[in-house]
């Protein structure tokens, strides 16, 4: 369970899913489901062409909206990007930074994925910033050393102020998408070695404060047993927030 201090995050990435009408209404059915949850951060991140109808559906309501993705520079001649600024105008308080699908199929790599790190703190957003490791990778023992390169190359160099604002997700390639959840032992022992490389990195204090969701195959029926475990913050959850119903669940893993 998170300790005192780090109110839980529970995040929705809708990938590809959703136009703007269909974001409005799955978010007028998901605000009553979840306007009595105080002490969770909710958050959906729609695709960029939904993201204005998002904010509009939910204006004065305790879920807030983010991007999936952002440029690090503010403007330019960058064909097909979005930058932070463009995405605070329109509502966003969050952006997810460096998802696995992003990193496999567009080639971010992690300096790619820390300068968009310092790009969305300096917008004012508040970065989801993504690791995990591969099939092959945890099958050859090879899974806290993956993910601590990543944790080095994306959060390395930042400051104590650009950590405060930042929330780390652990997710394993090999769940999301997949119905394979990590158990919550493996998400427990991956969890305590990011922060423990965030503590060598930022201090004990920063690291302390630090929030580090799960996100693979995360669900009605196996959030509360992930959510028990000491250093696990809260969700990244991709297929199961697409519905009110079952995000709503999640959101409301407590019961
Ligand atoms: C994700 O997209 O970040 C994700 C975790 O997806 P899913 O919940 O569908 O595995």
């Amino acid at each position: 369970m998170s300790a005192p201090g780090r109110k839980p995050v529970i995040a929705g990435n809708w990938k590809l899913f959703k136009t703007s009408a269909e974001a409005a209404a799955m978010l007028r059915d998901l605000r009553p489901r979840v306007s009595m949850i105080h002490d969770v951060e909710i958050v959906v991140c729609p695709p960029f062409t939904a993201i204005a109808a998002a904010a509009q559906a939910l204006a004065g309501s305790n879920v807030q909206v983010g991007g999936q993705d952002l440029y690090w520079e503010s403007q330019g001649a960058f064909t097909g990007e979005v930058s932070g600024p463009m995405l605070a105008e329109l509502g966003c308080r969050w952006v997810v930074v460096g998802h696995s699908e992003r990193r496999q199929l567009f080639g971010e790599t992690d300096e790619a994925v820390h300068r968009k790190l310092v790009a969305a703190i300096a917008a004012g957003l508040s970065p989801i910033a993504c690791v995990g490791e591969t099939l092959a990778e945890r099958e050859a023992g090879r899974t806290l050393e993956v993910v601590g390169r990543q944790i080095q190359g994306a959060l390395g160099g930042l400051s104590g102020d650009q950590m405060k604002r930042l929330v780390v997700a652990y997710e394993p390639v090999w769940a999301i998408g997949t119905g394979k959840v990590a158990t919550p032992a493996q998400a427990e022992e991956v969890h305590a070695a990011i922060r423990a490389r965030a503590a060598e990195l930022h201090g004990a204090a920063v690291a302390g404060a630090l929030r580090i969701l799960y996100g693979g195959s995360v669900k009605p029926d196996n959030v509360k047993e992930l959510m028990a475990q000491e250093d696990v913050d809260g969700a990244l959850v991709g297929g199961a927030s697409l519905q009110a119903e079952s995000f709503a669940a999640i959101v409301r893993w407590r019961g």
